[in-house]
């Protein structure tokens, strides 16, 4: 039995170890703390040591008391594989008296080596280590109370490697983690810059071919069969498209590199939507469509002026794509004193509720009954686009409708070109953010 008062020297060693806050060194500093703490129940021996082992019983890791010659003295002698170490390997506390002339030598400093004491470690059922006292008494004076107090020691000293280890190896994944994070930025960074250049090498030819389509096709002295115009014709809706999907890329891959500016201001966007309904006018009445914009007094909101433009732009071709010949399109403002809901309303093929959820998300394009998607020419990034502009004016975007075929509703809300909005410009002012920086680990 131990009795209460050594017993008391061990709890709080354990307390030590379960509060340490210094993982990564709680061996090193804990084996001095438990050797005065022998001291101070009377337990005195030269110096003690731990030496922490793998499944083959080769050492891992030691930690002495004493110089490090000590140490690498005590792995060799149980690399020899004396008969005490195996002895110990099976779970019992090893007292040698038996001092050879090996331990003479390798310990000349300590004249007063009585008899070593080893003590396996445990954690779990496996044996993980060996802890060493080195003692300037005999073998036999080591009693039974003393015995326990050297299992204990040896227990806390498995609870401490186990906490150690475990720390060593999340601080190692936090390590990985955080490499691996660097590189995928690295190749994130990559892919931007080649997209973005990619986009800008492509649309200058672009834009060429598409001016001359258009040219061969308009001009009055340009005399075509109707053959070269169906094809000239096709080429020009074919370039249209790949334009539209290089500028998608573009938008898409500034606005994840962060470097999209927002240059807010304050205008009418009464007047901006007007303006837009006035520009898709020729598509609308080519599909017979019929469009309606809400008039009233001038509404001023606090944005950026071609974002907004781009947005409506976006909502009202989805409208025109998914709205059936002799379908309905109108716009409508609501707003409520601090930001003015807009939204766009079709007659058209509807949504899905399960669909719902998708449809802001990246290549989002869905199986609407009506239109194809390859008819439709999208790229499934409008909306996606659209949603990050929204947020970074400082609003938002949503959709509903009744369902498949009973026509949708886009809305977003932005902010209205309120006092208290106009005081605080710089909150809605948005510079491009350059690379991106990511934090260093932080030791756990
Ligand atoms: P896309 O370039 O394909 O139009 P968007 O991101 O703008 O890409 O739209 C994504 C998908 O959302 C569309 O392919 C379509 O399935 C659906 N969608 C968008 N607007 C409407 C609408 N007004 N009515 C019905 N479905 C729509």
């Amino acid at each position: 039995m131990v009795s209460a008062e050594r017993l008391g020297v061990f709890l709080k060693l354990q307390q030590i170890v379960l509060d340490n806050e210094d993982s990564n060194n709680l061996l090193t500093n804990l084996l001095p703390q438990i050797f005065q703490s022998l001291i101070s129940i009377n337990l005195i021996y030269e110096f003690i040591a731990v030496i922490f082992i793998d499944e083959n019983h080769q050492p891992l890791k030691s930690y002495c008391t004493n110089s490090t010659n000590n140490l690498i003295n005590l792995e060799n002698l149980l690399a020899k594989g004396s008969a005490w170490e195996k002895e110990s390997l099976w779970g019992e506390i090893v007292i040698s008296s038996e001092i050879n002339q090996f331990i003479q030598n390798s310990y000349p400093n300590f004249t007063n080596i009585k008899s070593i004491i080893i003590s396996p470690i445990h954690i779990g059922k496996k044996l993980s280590g060996l802890l060493v006292l080195v003692n300037p008494r005999e073998g036999k004076e080591v009693v039974q109370e003393e015995q326990e107090i050297i299992k204990l020691t040896a227990n806390i000293l498995g609870l401490a490697y186990k906490i150690q280890d475990t720390q060593t190896s999340l601080t190692n994944v936090t390590q990985e983690v955080y490499k691996m994070n660097l590189k995928l930025h690295q190749l994130d960074k990559l892919k931007d810059d080649f997209v973005s250049v990619a986009s800008h090498e492509l649309r200058t030819p672009m834009t060429a071919i598409r001016s001359y389509a258009w040219m061969a096709l308009n001009r009055p002295d340009v005399i075509l069969t109707d053959k070269m115009k169906k094809y000239l014709e096709r080429t020009l809706i074919s370039t249209e498209r790949l334009i539209n999907l290089v500028n998608d890329m573009l938008n898409v891959s500034r606005i994840e590199a962060g470097s999209i500016e927002i240059r807010p201001k304050s205008f009418d966007i009464r007047a901006l939507t007007n303006e837009v309904m006035i520009e898709v006018g020729t598509k609308a009445s080519e599909k017979s469509l019929h469009l309606e914009v809400e008039q009233g007094s001038t509404l001023d909101i606090f944005a950026d002026q071609d974002k907004v433009h781009q947005i409506l732009l976006n909502l009202i071709g989805n409208a025109l794509k998914f709205t059936p010949n002799e379908g309905k399109i109108s716009i409508n403002l609501f707003p409520d004193g601090k930001m003015v809901d807009i939204s766009v309303t079709d007659s058209g093929v509807g949504i899905a509720e399960d669909d719902q959820s998708r449809l802001f998300k990246k290549f989002e394009r869905l199986d609407n009954s009506y239109v194809s998607s390859a008819t439709s020419g999208g790229t499934g990034l409008g909306l996606f686009i659209s949603k990050s502009l929204v947020e970074l004016m400082g609003g938002k975007i949503w959709a509903s409708s009744q369902g498949s075929g009973k026509g949708s509703t886009f809305t977003f809300s932005l902010p209205l070109a309120t006092t208290e909005v106009l005081s605080q410009a710089e909150k809605y002012t948005k510079k491009p953010e350059g690379d991106i920086k990511i934090l260093e680990p932080v030791a756990i």
